[in-house]
């Protein structure tokens, strides 16, 4: 079983101690949520704490982890490029002449076609093929929900006790505890 608390605001209290063996925390791992507010992206980040065991497992990507994230590089380079290229054509087919102004549109949709690919392998795809301790250990804590408007935060704990210490050292926030 794994617990939810929803906190107001955008952070969470840890106690330092690791989320996922109660040993003493000696090192952070980041996790972290997007979500589209006012046509802006809003991240919230939490330094979650870990024995050094734990986050050295958090941090292990294996073979198939290192070779989707090389993938993922080539892909966005070649995406990136092919995007840029076509533009480029397409505007000389017009006669466009091509001014700074393209140049640089070019260059943010290159960039950020690049940047789509690659995330898309190394966030969503990669993870998938991790080591089941390096799952359990990224997921001891995950961020569920974030209303930016709101300004609530609700995170997953997979142990209980662990759980129950955040809430405690969260009390004064907490708006709810399932
Ligand atoms: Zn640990």
């Amino acid at each position: 079983m794994s617990t939810s608390l929803t906190v107001k605001g955008t952070q969470v209290d840890f106690p330092p101690v690791c989320v996922q063996c109660q040993q003493p925390a000696e090192a952070t791992f980041e996790v972290s949520r997007s979500v589209r507010f006012r046509k802006r992206t809003v991240t919230v980040r939490l330094a979650v704490p870990m024995c050094a065991t734990h986050h050295a497992m958090a941090m292990t990507k294996n073979a198939t982890e290192q070779l989707l994230g090389r993938i993922g590089l080539i892909l966005g380079v070649v995406a990136g490029a092919g995007v840029v290229a076509g533009l480029f054509w397409f505007w000389s087919q017009r006669g466009q002449n091509l001014v700074a102004a393209n140049y640089l549109a070019l260059a943010v949709v290159g960039a950020g076609m690049f940047y789509l690919v690659l995330r898309l392998f190394t966030g969503v795809i990669a993870p998938r093929y991790a080591d089941p301790d390096a799952k359990s250990a990224r997921n001891a804590v995950r961020i569920t929900r974030y209303s930016a408007l709101s300004r609530q935060l609700r995170v997953e704990i997979m142990n209980d006790s662990v759980a129950a210490a955040i809430a405690a050292a969260n009390a004064d926030r907490l708006l709810k505890q399932e």
